[in-house]
């Protein structure tokens, strides 16, 4: 979900409104000083235009490389519109007559400028429907032909913009007259204003009154921009060229330019923003279960490889002692009870693994439990967002303290979030709900539910959820819910699982708290 085709909330829509306010606003400051001449501005058409063509270039070139991850053809058409905008205001400035004069080149028609003006000004808003149309539509199929379209889009608009201006410099006396000889619009010019707010309140009425995503919303503003525009070209300014309404209208026209340039890189800074966020909670979620893994494997294996070592020893030394041609019963005896022994020893490998994990001490501390269940969510926030998972707490304000270790803690939670996350990534009806839970019991107990709406927990799996290694994910390990049971046993506590209703599993776990009352867990201690 990107921030441009996500739908607008209140607050986009209050700023889109305001900023169309300002617009206006600004333009009834303008208005009474619209027709005085700035005398000896001409030359700044210039860096009016680098302006504008840099601006709508760079919006072309986002347009596009969103293109190329979303292949929506309506994007390409809006990129389309950036580009034939862009590239139609080269022609137009340079068709001005002073700058003609400034680059040694003869002078343009009359009518040229104008005229060039007004196939951009009909040209854009005819792109801006198509695209408006174009939203709902399927997208292209991925491969070679997303580039093909991209280069092909740009080549085909230069070589619009090329003809367009090839047939306007070439056909100067068929031209309307758009100008008078003191280059002031005449009434034919009335005929681009009428046919371009046409096309916007088509437009308007297309995109819906406050667009349907972000990037729409952003559209209206343009358009407002664009209408204010035309208004003091053609009417405010009365159509005086390079008069204080004239220049304000240019204005408007790069505030019109920069509107999607603006959403395109707030969206490229906060999808950076949440890459580093999401590649920092990947990292400290793998280095968690890295550290717990390694220590259920460090326990399991120095639990299980001393009996195992000392069982075969013990078992060779038997068998020779049988083999021998007067077989040493005695000995072989004494073998047999020394292997019966290291069984015993393999059997209490949990016992084992316990005290490990229970090196209760200086990793022990008073913890808000609420308070570690949000820092857990907040990892997974990115997560959920991609799964299509709604994520709800319902957290107990009047939560005791807990004893017990942070990062065990926590990694516990993050399994059973991790696991309810998973367990609806196949489920492809009904909503996606993952809900967190805490709850203070007067036993002493503090206990935590993690629910979802995911596959459930089928009955045959019931009796081995907690062994280890078993998995029914194809990349997973199996030992997640065996730690997390681990874990709690250490911590004197429970883990179990539940069927959800109507569907999903709820995974529970129970910690021991002081169980006063008074030990309430307001500010976070961790
Ligand atoms: P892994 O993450 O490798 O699957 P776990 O111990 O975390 O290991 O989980 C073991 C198995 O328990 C999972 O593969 C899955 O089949 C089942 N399981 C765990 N949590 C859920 C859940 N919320 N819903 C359904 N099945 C689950």
């Amino acid at each position: 979900m990107l921030v441009s085709n996500s739908p607008p909330n209140r607050d986009q829509k209050f700023f889109a409104l305001g900023v169309i306010a300002v617009l206006l606003g600004a333009m009834l400051l303008v208005a009474p000083f619209a027709r005085n001449r700035l005398e000896g501005s001409e030359p700044m058409v210039l860096a009016y235009t680098a302006a504008v063509f840099t601006t709508e270039m760079i919006t072309a070139a986002l347009l596009l490389s969103l293109f190329a991850v979303q292949r929506s053809p309506a994007i390409l058409v809006l990129a389309i519109a950036y580009l034939y905008s862009g590239f139609m205001a080269v022609p137009w400035a340079l068709s001005f007559p002073t700058v003609l004069a400034s680059l040694g080149l003869a002078e343009a028609g009359q009518q040229t400028t104008a005229s060039i003006a007004a196939m951009r000004r009909i040209g854009c808003p005819l792109f801006l429907l198509a695209y408006a149309m174009l939203r709902g539509a399927r997208e292209v199929p991925a491969g070679r032909l997303v580039p093909a379209l991209i280069v092909g889009s740009i080549a085909a608009v230069a070589a619009v913009v090329a003809g367009v201006t090839w047939i306007i410099l070439g056909n100067h006396d068929l031209l309307p007259r758009f100008v008078d000889d003191s280059r002031r619009i005449t009434h034919v010019w009335m005929y681009v204003p009428v046919v371009a707010l046409v096309l916007y309140a088509v437009l308007i009425v297309l995109l819906g009154l406050l667009g349907r995503s972000v990037l729409d919303l952003c559209l209206l503003v343009v358009i407002c921009a664009l209408t204010i525009d035309l208004f003091l070209l053609s009417f405010v300014s009365a159509g005086l060229q390079f008069s204080v309404g004239w220049w304000a209208g240019r204005l408007y026209s790069l505030t019109a330019a920069s509107v999607i340039l603006i959403l395109l890189l707030a969206e490229a800074a906060s999808l950076s923003a949440r890459l580093a966020r999401s590649a920092a909670a990947e990292r400290r979620a793998n280095e968690d279960r890295l550290v717990t893994l390694q220590a259920f494997s460090a326990a399991v294996a120095h639990e299980i490889n001393q009996p195992l070592a000392s069982m075969v020893t013990n078992a060779d030394a038997g068998l020779r002692w049988l083999a021998r041609e007067q077989p040493d019963v005695h000995e072989a005896s004494a073998a047999l009870t020394r292997i019966a022994r290291d069984g015993h020893r393999a059997g209490k490998v949990v016992e084992g693994i316990r005290t490990t994990f229970s090196r209760r001490g200086e990793d022990h501390a008073q913890l808000n439990i609420n308070q570690l269940i949000r820092d857990v969510l907040d990892c997974y926030r990115d997560e959920c967002r991609a799964a299509h998972v709604v994520m709800q707490t319902d957290l107990d304000a009047d939560l005791p303290w807990v004893p017990g270790n942070r990062v065990q803690i926590e990694q516990v939670i993050a399994n059973l979030v991790t696991n309810a996350i998973d367990a609806m990534r196949s489920v492809t009806s009904g909503e996606r709900v993952l809900l967190v839970r805490s709850t203070a019991m007067s036993a002493g107990e503090v206990i935590v539910s993690v629910a979802d709406s995911g596959i459930g927990l089928p009955p045959e799996h019931a009796d081995r959820l907690f062994q280890p290694f078993f998995t029914t994910k194809p990349n997973g390990l199996g030992v997640g819910l065996t730690v997390s049971r681990l874990i709690l046993d250490a911590h004197g506590g429970r883990l179990w699982a539940s069927e959800n209703a109507p569907r999903g599993a709820v995974f529970h776990f129970a910690l021991p708290c002081d169980g006063s009352p008074a030990a309430l867990a307001k500010e976070p201690v961790r």
